[in-house]
């Protein structure tokens, strides 16, 4: 079945997914981590791939990490049956090695298609390699961390992975500021306004009309030159 007319809902994906062995990865991995959430969620979580504990239990985001997560959504109300949330890639990298281009070229379509069924109105990337994957940008997570960008219409803002929180007291506290941020952009109607378009860089994220968040400075578009701030989202 081609991907390429789309799939009528999520469990016609993990069907078409299946006992996947379409990169090496099949091979080594304990269970497919597929995604779990909310079919209609407003928010989607998009991490790297799954570490050791998700490989065992079939689920991303499980563990200290997964706890830490939990604990971050209660804090705007939500839990995960509120949420979707997926990984770039479905199977773990032996050793939680970086993917390789080849397995991310193959697995992101699917990625792809959950996004387009799914249909969030937020995406937001959990860590770096999340982050430059989908924004297609060289900018780090400790630069760009809870702005939002506009890309193909789509609302995406990065911030720290849960994990590397974990032993950074200081990259908590963000996380857990960004996540304020995420939560007041869902209950208003900030989501609606326009924001930056591909190719324009960074918008900040508002806290309400008229204000402006504290958070990380925004530096000029052009601070690192041209090509240097996200231009345009690869996963649609
Ligand atoms: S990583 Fe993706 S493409 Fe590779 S085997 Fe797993 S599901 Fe299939």
């Amino acid at each position: 079945m081609d991907l390429t007319e789309g799939l009528p809902d999520l469990g016609a994906l993990e069907s078409h997914i299946g006992d996947c062995h379409r990169c090496a990865l099949g091979d080594t991995r304990t269970r497919l981590v597929f995604g779990v959430g909310a079919p209609g969620a407003e928010l989607m979580f998009v991490g790297e791939a799954p570490g050791k504990n998700e490989d065992l239990q079939g689920e991303p985001f499980v563990g200290a990490a997964g706890k830490l997560l939990d604990e971050l959504l209660a804090g705007i109300g939500l839990s995960r049956s509120d949420v979707y949330i997926a990984n770039i890639i479905k199977c773990r990298p032996p050793g939680n090695r970086d993917p390789e281009r080849a397995e991310i070229e193959t697995c992101t379509p699917f990625l792809e298609e959950q996004i387009r069924l799914i249909d969030p109105r937020v995406i937001v990337t959990l860590g770096n390699f999340a982050t430059k994957y989908t924004l297609a940008t060289d900018s780090g997570i400790s630069r760009i961390h809870g702005r939002l960008f506009s890309v193909k219409g789509r609302k995406v803002v990065p911030v720290f992975h849960p994990a590397a929180a974990l032993y950074t007291p200081s990259k908590k506290d963000v996380l857990a500021e960004d996540f304020q941020r995420i939560g007041v952009m869902l209950e208003g109607d900030e989501c609606d306004e326009p924001v930056a378009a591909p190719g324009e860089a960074v918008a900040e994220m508002a806290t309400g009309p008229g204000e402006t968040a504290p958070g990380p400075p925004v530096d000029a578009p052009d601070a690192e030159g041209p090509g240097d701030e996200p231009e345009a989202l690869r996963l649609f």
